[in-house]
């Protein structure tokens, strides 16, 4: 049964202008994409989203930077959505990304890495919520 996950493109991704390049990766990967926007998270929204990180040292510099420029989130669907896209997108630092993955070809560090993806079904289904209403979602 096909799962849907979450996918955002970085703000560093669409200033350096692939995020084309990125989405045609990811449909090539046969990721259907069933939701897309293009928006400027408030430092409030980053923040949030990411509110699970809160603690970690990294947190405030991650909250700065996703909510520096416009991001691109994206519903997609596959069979085993989750797992297939964490492996397309690679390791969190670029350094240790897999070859062919999107961030060791697209992320410049470990803070700026080119994409998000969503780390379990549950937490897919709270971070489409947290972008998209249902009716913005293709069938
Ligand atoms: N991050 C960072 N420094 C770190 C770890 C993470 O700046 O040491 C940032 C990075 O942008 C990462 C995001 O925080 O993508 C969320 O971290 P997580 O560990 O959830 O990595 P991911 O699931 O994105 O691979
Ligand atoms: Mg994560």
């Amino acid at each position: 049964m096909a799962e849907r996950t979450l996918a955002i493109i970085k703000p560093d991704a669409v200033a350096a202008g692939v995020a084309g390049e990125i989405i045609a990766h990811i449909q090539r990967a046969g990721f259907r994409i069933v939701g897309m926007k293009l928006v400027r998270m408030s430092a409030e929204q980053a923040g949030a989203f990411y509110a699970v990180h809160r603690e970690r040292p990294f947190y405030g510099e991650l909250v700065r930077f996703m909510s520096s420029g416009p991001v691109i989130p994206i519903v997609l669907e596959k069979e085993n959505a989750v797992a297939d896209f964490r492996t397309l997108i690679g390791a969190t630092d670029p350094a240790e990304a897999a070859e062919g993955t999107i961030r060791k070809r697209f992320a410049r560090s470990k803070g700026e890495n080119a994409i998000h993806g969503s780390d379990s079904p549950e937490n897919a289904r709270t971070e489409i919520a947290f972008f998209f209403a249902e009716s913005e979602l293709v069938g």
